[in-house]
């Protein structure tokens, strides 16, 4: 089933906040910055020389101490076969001809010294338009100016059967406009023609292959105040989602795409978290076919790399689930940390009685502003001005199982109500009965402060609205919503002399939706409320969740 649009922001807003009132940084003190101190030698440029039908001529510079240089060529799926080996010459052009014109080939440059490996370059391109039933894209991204945050795509848009194609820098999900364009430029081969550029969209007609060239940050700069810095690339990591650096189809386009192709450079002696990023062969193949609702969300799309020896990691396996953890070792007291972040994922686990999937991995970067990779589902990218034994780990540990593909529950609302007092508030309730588990001294800290604020400047304003409402600002349905199900939750306990609470309900609602089985509304979590607890939460529902009957929490006056 995909056709539930992922309307609204799932990500904790509250963060930002807390973490920009109080400094951003709580509790931690700068540390020394450990730099990675590498000099090998490097590949300073590898790609297209020219292009033409069946022929593909490449040209490559090195620098630096080798002995060997190999060019290697091979088709998707396929193995690398060496094409030829180089000794004495710092940089070089490569034809290569009779090339099959319905095939993508990626090339690897490889430059060794005593064996060992110094740098790898990949590179992928189309020999000729080929026929497709949509337009098939590559991007080779070049991270190759860490210390500026920049980086460098090139960008084959196959249109060969498509029409025209419109491309942006437009945002996707809610990573907004993080793509910083510095300089661009393009090429149209075989009949195609492209116009405009990159800040104001680019159209691609006729049929043929164009050859976008840009190069971008992945900067502070698009700093925002919901989500800190979306992506950043820096000497010591490089946390980013596809979003954040790719120049994009737009999405009424979409269906117009067959594939899309990713090639990332890294430095080889970087480790790669992420577990759908294959260190190996660095090629994502992102079929649109199978995608509905938010292009590129939740997706295996988040790249989490580092630089040998400056990140702390352990795994743990939770509940089935192989857990990862990597800290900064810039973090001061990094290693003391795992043992609550692995028993927070544990907690979460206990309400749903599983794990998710196969991997986990959470990568907590050192930097003097929030930043953040983006929402997905097999792994989390945050830096230390989030807090790390805190909400934004809880919360997004949480949505893999109340929000994200393909593991969620799918909730859908009839207008004018919406799901995010389920999806938000009940996940902000969760990370307040989490860390009373695990922070020494936290005793529903954050519930408080919502119902202060909800008590003194929402209550009898025009502000207050019901928390199921769809329209509204989001401390209804994120804050006022973790205090109705603050509320929800002490009935339902009342109700039962203890016996049931909302961490039964939470795992009912998994067992007959989660993994995406059918969808459920308001009404069906009244109706599993009710069975659980033999009571009637009709008119709790119709007071707190859609009217806006006063919240009473004594114990948070
Ligand atoms: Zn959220």
């Amino acid at each position: 089933m995909k056709i539930f649009f992922k309307s609204f922001i799932l990500v904790p807003f509250f963060l930002i906040l807390i973490a920009i009132t109080t400094g951003c940084i709580p509790g931690i003190t700068t540390p020394d910055i450990i730099s990675p101190s590498i000099s090998k030698a490097s590949i300073i440029s590898f790609g297209i020389n020219s292009f033409e039908e069946g022929k593909i001529e490449l040209k490559w510079e090195v620098d630096g101490d080798y002995d060997e240089i190999l060019l290697s060529r091979k088709e998707i799926d396929e193995s690398y076969v060496v094409l030829e080996r180089f000794e004495d010459t710092s940089q070089g052009i490569y034809s290569d001809i009779n090339l099959d014109t319905e095939k993508i080939y990626i090339y690897k440059l490889e430059i060794k010294l005593n064996g060992v490996i110094q740098d790898i370059k990949k590179y992928s391109l189309f020999s000729s338009p080929i026929n497709s039933n949509g337009a098939i894209v590559i991007y080779n991204i070049a991270l190759n100016d860490s210390d500026n945050h920049q980086f460098e795509v090139e960008m084959w848009v196959n249109t060969k059967g498509t029409g025209s194609l419109n491309l942006k820098t437009e945002s996707y999900c809610h990573h907004e406009n993080t793509l910083k364009i510095i300089n661009w430029d393009s090429e149209v081969y075989n009949g195609a023609f492209l116009s405009g550029n990159p800040d104001i969209g680019i159209n691609i007609s006729a049929e043929g292959i164009s050859l976008i060239r840009y190069k971008a940050e992945l900067p502070p700069i698009s700093s925002t105040d919901i989500h800190g810095i979306l992506g950043l690339f820096t000497d010591r990591f490089f946390i980013a989602a596809g979003t954040q650096h790719l120049l994009l189809i737009d999405e009424s386009d979409k269906e117009k795409i067959s594939k899309i192709y990713k090639i990332y450079n890294t430095n080889p002696y970087w480790n790669v978290l992420s577990p759908e990023y294959s260190h190996e062969d660095k090629v994502f193949i992102i079929d649109f076919s199978d995608i509905d609702g938010n292009y590129f969300a939740y997706q295996e799309d988040t790249v989490l790399s580092y630089p040998e020896g400056t990140f702390y990691t352990e795994n743990d396996n939770i509940y089935g689930t192989e857990v990862t953890i990597a800290l900064d070792k810039s973090i001061s007291g990094y290693s003391g940390y795992t043992g609550k972040l692995f028993k927070i994922f544990e907690n979460i686990c206990s309400i749903f009685g599983e794990g998710v999937g196969e991997r986990y991995c959470t990568f907590v970067v050192y930097y003097n502003n929030c930043v953040y990779s983006s929402e997905n589902t097999y792994s989390q990218g945050f830096s230390q001005g989030f807090g790390i034994i805190d909400e934004m780990y809880a919360h997004q540990i949480f949505h893999r199982w109340n929000g994200w593909e393909p593991y969620e529950t799918i909730m859908v609302t009839p207008s004018p109500w919406h799901r995010g007092f389920y999806s938000e508030g009940w996940n902000n309730y969760f990370i307040d009965w989490n860390l009373n588990q695990v922070k020494p001294g936290f005793s529903w800290d954050y519930l408080k402060k919502f119902y202060n604020t909800y008590k003194s400047e929402y209550y009898g304003t025009i502000k207050d609205i019901p928390v199921a409402n769809e329209v509204g600002d989001i401390f209804i349905y994120y804050r006022k919503g973790a205090c109705v199900a603050y509320i929800l939750n002490k009935e339902i306990e009342n109700q039962t002399g203890g016996e049931v609470s909302l961490v039964e309900v939470q795992r009912e609602i998994w067992n007959r939706y989660g993994h995406m089985m059918g969808t459920f509304n308001y009404n069906d979590i009244v109706d599993i409320i009710n069975e659980l607890t033999g009571s009637d939460f009709s008119e709790f529902f119709n007071n707190y969740v859609f009217g806006k009957k006063e919240i009473i929490i004594p114990k948070f006056e």
